[in-house]
């Protein structure tokens, strides 16, 4: 996650402006637009990057940090894409010893010899608090990633507190599926929240959909307690997020609270790609040569960059 603050009075809805997590999610059937996105995202992510001293890793999934091996096919990442980002930072990362699941192990050995060697310092965050001046950073000891006891693991939260004013980062929470998670949120309080959603597009597949109706309650808990909620990632893939979230605005205006998504919090607009994919392979089809990149073997199209 990388936040920058803004100066104050700059934005009505507070000091700090959401500079992005990297949220990219491909499916084997992706299209140009979405390649192009992503190319993006990881360009924007390193030029942040390059003005910041503190860089936080709330787990290890691809979607969530940068590895170091090339792939232009899944995550659109190299060594030297990492490097970039890592490189002379004080780099906070959740434990990849402790409270970690086999493949998140491994991945977060990976980045502690990867993309972590070039840190200026890569410190272990779980639980404990951090002082930069007058902005202290706290990440909460591990939760669940989703459902108690998810095989997908645990992640950490982390609140970035300046002067009277808290942000909390709870990434993949899903909701939070987890009622304790729940409460470390609320006992917490913070101002705006950025919060990962439960994943509606999954319920009833690999998702119960008992826990992503948990994952809508809890999150309406939430909103009815913070000012102000930037949703993402789960939430907003499915094509009908907004009916599914209905409560959630029902709640916030109820009690005069806002929630947005990150590109309305900055004054976007949204671009779904992946709520909208139906439409946009109609709406922009890909070309010829796009589909022939698209046919090649799978290792093989990990290293050649598709045609963007
Ligand atoms: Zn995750």
């Amino acid at each position: 996650m990388y936040l920058r603050r803004n100066p104050p009075r700059e934005t009505s809805l507070g000091r700090w402006s959401f500079l992005g997590s990297k949220q990219i999610w491909l499916f084997a059937s992706s299209k140009s637009a979405r390649y192009e996105a992503m190319a993006e995202c990881r360009r924007r992510i390193a030029g942040v990057a390059e003005k910041v001293e503190v860089v936080t890793l709330s787990h290890y999934h691809f979607d969530h940090h940068t590895p170091s091996y090339e792939d232009w096919c899944y995550n659109w990442s190299s060594a030297e894409v990492a490097k970039q980002i890592y490189e002379e930072k004080l780099v906070l990362v959740k434990s990849y010893k402790g409270m970690i699941n086999f493949s998140q192990r491994r991945r977060g050995w990976m980045f502690k010899k990867t993309g972590g060697k070039y840190a200026k310092r890569l410190e272990i965050a779980d639980g404990k608090e951090f002082e930069f001046d007058d902005t202290t950073l706290k990440f909460s000891s591990p939760v669940f990633h989703g459902p108690q006891n998810s095989e997908l693991g645990w992640i950490v939260m982390t609140t970035i507190k300046y002067e009277d004013e808290k942000v909390l980062f709870a990434s993949d929470v899903q909701g939070p599926m987890c009622d304790s998670t729940l409460e470390m949120i609320i006992a917490e309080a913070p101002d705006l929240i950025i919060i990962g959603g439960p994943p509606a597009y999954l319920a009833g597949f690999t998702v119960g959909e008992e826990y992503v109706q948990r994952g809508l309650w809890n999150l309406k808990a939430i909103v009815e307690k913070v000012p102000l909620t930037v949703l993402e990632h789960h939430i907003l893939r499915g094509e009908n997020w907004r009916d599914f979230s209905q409560p959630i605005f029902e709640a916030a205006a109820a009690t005069e609270h806002v929630v947005v998504t990150a590109a309305e919090f900055v004054g976007k607009e949204n671009n779904l790609l992946e709520s909208g994919r139906k439409h946009l392979f109609e709406a922009y089809p890909p070309t010829l040569e796009f589909e022939k990149w698209t046919k090649l073997p799978q290792p093989k199209r990990k290293l050649v960059k598709p045609p963007i």
